[in-house]
């Protein structure tokens, strides 16, 4: 699997005191999630369910601030993002295409709208 540098991270940031990810692109794009976003985006089994069993997520959960806080993020293999929250949770592998088609900037956000 080829990846596109539009997938391809240069630089992570993890500002655990504004609870945010910043992750800088091969094609030098910026995208920036806050703590909560990522959390909701979590790919994991417990969270988004699996085999047409819905997750944790899809009972609409209210977060607590343990379980929105950006403890760390770790890499997986030269694919994904492993973030660890203050609740203990670090099962969710965001990889960097879905990082990158989830980017929140109003850019990323006007190309993903159906023209
Ligand atoms: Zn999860
Ligand atoms: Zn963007």
């Amino acid at each position: 699997m080829s990846q596109s540098p539009a997938n391809k991270p240069v630089n992570i940031k993890v500002d655990r005191t504004a609870g945010l990810l910043a992750i800088d692109w091969g094609d030098g794009h910026r995208s920036e999630f806050d703590a909560v976003s990522l959390r909701l985006l979590c790919p994991c089994a417990f969270c988004q369910g699996e085999a047409g069993r819905p997750g944790w997520l899809d009972t609409n959960p209210t977060l607590t601030s343990i379980q929105t806080q950006l403890v760390d993020a770790r890499l997986v293999g030269s694919y994904a993002l492993a973030p660890t929250w203050a609740d203990g949770h670090d099962t969710g592998y965001y990889t960097f295409e879905m990082l990158r088609e989830s980017c929140r900037c109003s850019e990323c956000a006007a190309k993903r709208q159906p023209s």
